[in-house]
């Protein structure tokens, strides 16, 4: 009976023991599950690796330019320019802490292009009402600013897509070739006017 008693504690007790030990493995799978996903679906991103996947676009956007601006023939060329998560850190600081900081490699790229001749536009999906705010901002953090092109009330009704179309529509009419337009969502690229589109990573709409 005693035995038996024993056999069924220490059987009890054995998996008590094999549940407890399984428990922090189990609840750190679980934790590590719960962060890939909130890093996928909220706002998780990695500072680090998007900087690295950053320094990638830049990488293959800096010898672009140096080779299209090579011979600009008496072109006046440009390049645009999204502001979120493109030109300034957005997304990785708070909105009330200004400056927003420059993405570093991007703005260095933009004065590379000024350097060699190049307008540098921006045009943003933000409002009117920050359009100043979002000026000192850019030149604070090191921009060259040619242009900055900010949505006035009518714009907001167009798609956004739709809208930086127009815009960049209306630097050519300034008589400007856009030898590039570099954007983190596919909205600031799609529509054309532009030779060459280059895409930063907003990991599935999760960077403005
Ligand atoms: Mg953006």
């Amino acid at each position: 009976m005693h035995a038996r008693i024993w056999t069924v504690r220490t059987t009890a007790t054995a998996a008590a023991l094999t549940f407890v030990a399984a428990l922090p493995v189990a609840t750190a799978h679980a934790d590590t599950a719960a962060t890939t996903t909130t890093a996928v679906r909220t706002q998780s991103v990695d500072y680090y690796t998007w900087l690295r996947d950053v320094a990638a676009v830049v990488a293959e956007a800096r010898p672009y330019i140096e080779q299209r601006t090579a011979d600009p023939s008496g072109e006046k060329q440009a390049i645009v320019l999204d502001i979120d998560n493109t030109s300034l850190e957005t997304h990785f600081h708070p909105f009330w802490e200004l400056p927003t900081p420059a993405i570093a490699q991007m703005r260095d790229l933009a004065r590379y292009a000024d350097s060699r001749g190049v307008a540098v536009f921006f045009v943003t999906a933000r409002p009117g009402i920050i359009h100043s705010l979002t000026d000192w901002n850019l030149k604070k953090t090191g921009y060259p600013v040619d242009g900055l092109y900010v949505r006035d009330l009518p714009d907001l009704f167009d798609e956004v897509s739709a809208y930086k179309t127009e815009k960049r529509a209306e630097i050519e009419a300034k008589g400007y070739t856009i030898i590039a337009n570099i954007g983190n969502n596919t909205t600031d690229l799609v529509g054309g006017h532009a030779e060459r589109t280059f895409k930063l990573p907003d990991y599935d709409g999760q960077l403005s």
